[in-house]
C-alpha cells in the first residue's frame, strides 16, 4: 500500500534515488535570489536553478504573463496551425541572436534540441545533394541532453555506457581540458588552440564527404566547467568552413547573459550554423527550447512543391502558449533590468572571489568564465566524488545550494546576484571545505 506523498514512486533523474530519500532535500518556494525548503529555511540559489533561472525566481513580469496566457489561451497546435506568440518570440530570438540567424524551431528542452541541430544538419546535406554527410561529431566530456543524438554525440561515459551502441556514424573530438598547463587559469586558458586540429584528423580519417556537423558546447559545462583556450573555437570554424561541415553551438547553458552577452557565439566573436538554447529562455519557469539557424538552410529543404513539410519534424508542445509567453517576458526583463550587461559587469568580482578560494583545502583548479565557475576538489582516494557531495549536502545545510559533478563545484548563480551574495557563496563553500575530510 502507497501512501500519497510517499517518496518512492518518483524516480528521480539524475538522482541516486537511495541516498536522496534516506535524506531528502525538498524545495517549496522560490523568490528573487532565494529558494524555501521544506523545514522553511531560505537558501540562496548558487546554481540557478539549474542553470536556468537568469533572472532569479519568482519575477512578477513572468508569473503575470504566463497567469495571462493560460487564462487565454491555454493551448494552441503549431502543426498547420500557428499562434501570435510563437512568431513573436522567434522574431525576439533571431534579434537577439548574432547577425545571418534567420529561423526559429521551438522544442521543450535543452535535448530536444540538440536532436532538433542533428535532424536539420542531417537533412540540409541532403538537400543540397550531399546525402553522403551522415557523419556527426562532438567532443570528449561533452553534455548534450539524454536524446539518443545528443548521448551519441556527447562524451561523458557514465551517460552513455547504460545506452548501447547509439547512433551510427558518430566520432569525437578530444577535449580541451589540460589542467597540467591551465590549472588556475582565469578566463579562456592560454594552452590548448591545437586541440581544435583534432577535427582535421577526424576529416583524415572520415572524409569530408561524410560528414555533416559538429557540436560543442563553447563551455562544456555540465562537465565540470571547461573554458574554450583562446582561439580555439574560432580555429574549429576555419576548419569546418574549409571542409563544409556544420558548426552547432550547444549553448543550452551560455545563452541569455550567463556569459555576459546573449550568445557565448557573440562574446567568442565565433558564428557557429546552428545554436541550440532551452533554460534561460523562459528562465526556466516553463519548460522550453529553441534552435537559432542561419539563413540558407531552411532555404536549401524549400525546393519541393508549396505543400510539401520542410522538415518532417515537430513536437506537439513546440511554440507552446505558455512557454511563449514566459519566453517573451523573460527577454523583456533581460532587457529592461540590463540583465546581460549586470552579469558583465560582475565578472571580475565573481572572477576575484572564486580564485581567492584558491588555498583553501582539496582544492585542485579554479575555473571561471561570465557567471559561471568551477572549483575543482582532489577525490578521496577510491571514492570519486564523495568529498564535493558531502561538501555540496553541507552547503545546501548551510544554506547555499552548489552544484556538483563529480570532485568539481559548479556555479552559476541568477544573474540578479549582489555582490554580498556572492562573498557568501564563496564563505560557505570556504567554510564546509574547511570541514571535510
Ligand atoms: N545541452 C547542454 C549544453 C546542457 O547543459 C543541457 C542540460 O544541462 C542539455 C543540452 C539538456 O537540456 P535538458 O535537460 O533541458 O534536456
Amino acid at each position: 500500500m502507497t501512501a500519497v506523498n510517499d517518496l518512492s514512486q518518483f524516480w528521480m533523474p539524475f538522482t541516486a534515488n537511495r541516498q536522496y530519500k534516506a535524506s531528502p532535500r525538498l524545495l517549496v518556494g522560490a523568490q528573487g535570489m532565494y529558494f524555501r525548503s521544506h523545514d522553511g529555511r531560505e537558501v540562496l540559489d548558487g546554481t540557478a536553478g539549474l542553470w536556468c533561472s537568469n533572472a532569479g525566481h519568482g519575477d512578477p513580469r513572468i508569473v503575470g504573463a504566463i497567469q495571462r496566457q493560460a487564462a487565454t489561451l491555454d493551448f494552441a497546435p503549431t502543426f498547420q496551425m500557428g499562434h501570435p506568440l510563437a512568431f513573436e518570440l522567434s522574431s525576439r530570438l533571431t534579434q537577439l541572436a548574432p547577425e545571418g540567424f534567420e529561423k526559429v524551431f521551438f522544442t521543450n528542452s535543452g535535448s530536444e534540441s540538440v536532436d532538433t541541430a542533428l535532424k536539420i544538419a542531417l537533412a540540409y546535406h541532403r538537400a543540397c545533394g550531399n546525402g553522403t554527410r551522415t557523419r556527426l561529431l562532438g567532443r570528449e566530456r561533452g553534455y548534450h541532453g539524454v536524446g539518443f543524438g545528443g548521448i551519441s554525440v556527447g562524451g561523458i561515459v557514465g551517460n552513455r555506457k547504460q545506452f548501447g551502441a547509439m547512433i551510427a556514424g558518430v566520432d569525437h573530438l578530444r577535449h580541451t581540458h589540460d589542467p597540467a598547463r591551465n590549472a588556475f587559469t582565469r578566463g579562456q586558458p592560454a594552452y590548448g588552440v591545437e586541440l581544435a586540429e583534432d577535427l582535421e584528423r577526424l576529416v583524415a580519417l572520415h572524409d569530408a564527404s561524410t560528414i555533416a556537423a559538429v557540436i560543442v558546447e563553447p563551455i562544456a559545462c555540465s562537465t565540470g566547467v571547461l573554458v574554450p583556450p583562446v582561439g580555439y573555437l574560432q580555429r574549429l570554424r576555419e576548419i569546418c568552413d574549409k571542409h563544409g561541415i556544420l558548426l552547432i553551438f550547444d549553448e543550452v547553458i551560455t545563452a541569455f547573459g550567463r556569459v555576459g552577452a546573449a550568445f557565448a557565439a557573440e562574446r567568442f566573436g565565433v558564428t557557429p550554423d546552428i545554436i541550440t538554447t532551452a533554460k534561460g529562455v523562459t528562465n526556466g519557469a516553463v519548460p522550453m527550447g529553441a534552435v537559432l539557424i542561419r539563413g540558407g538552410i531552411y532555404e536549401a529543404m524549400c525546393d519541393g512543391p508549396e505543400n510539401a513539410i520542410e522538415l518532417a519534424h515537430g513536437y506537439t508542445y513546440s511554440g507552446h502558449p505558455l512557454a511563449c509567453a514566459a519566453g517573451i517576458a523573460t527577454l523583456d526583463v533581460y532587457r529592461d533590468d540590463q540583465l546581460f550587461e549586470r552579469s558583465r559587469g560582475l565578472e571580475p568580482l565573481w572572477e576575484a572571489t572564486l580564485h581567492a578560494l584558491r588555498d583553501a583545502p582539496h582544492v585542485v583548479d579554479i575555473r571561471n568564465f561570465g557567471l559561471i565557475g568551477a572549483i575543482e576538489l582532489a577525490p578521496r582516494p577510491g571514492a570519486p566524488g564523495t568529498r564535493a557531495y558531502d561538501v555540496f549536502k553541507a552547503c545546501y545545510e548551510a544554506g547555499v545550494l552548489v552544484r556538483v559533478t563529480g570532485d568539481t563545484i559548479a556555479l552559476s548563480p541568477p544573474l540578479i546576484v549582489e555582490p554580498a551574495q556572492i562573498e557568501r557563496i564563496a564563505d560557505t563553500i570556504r567554510t564546509e571545505l574547511s570541514h571535510a575530510d
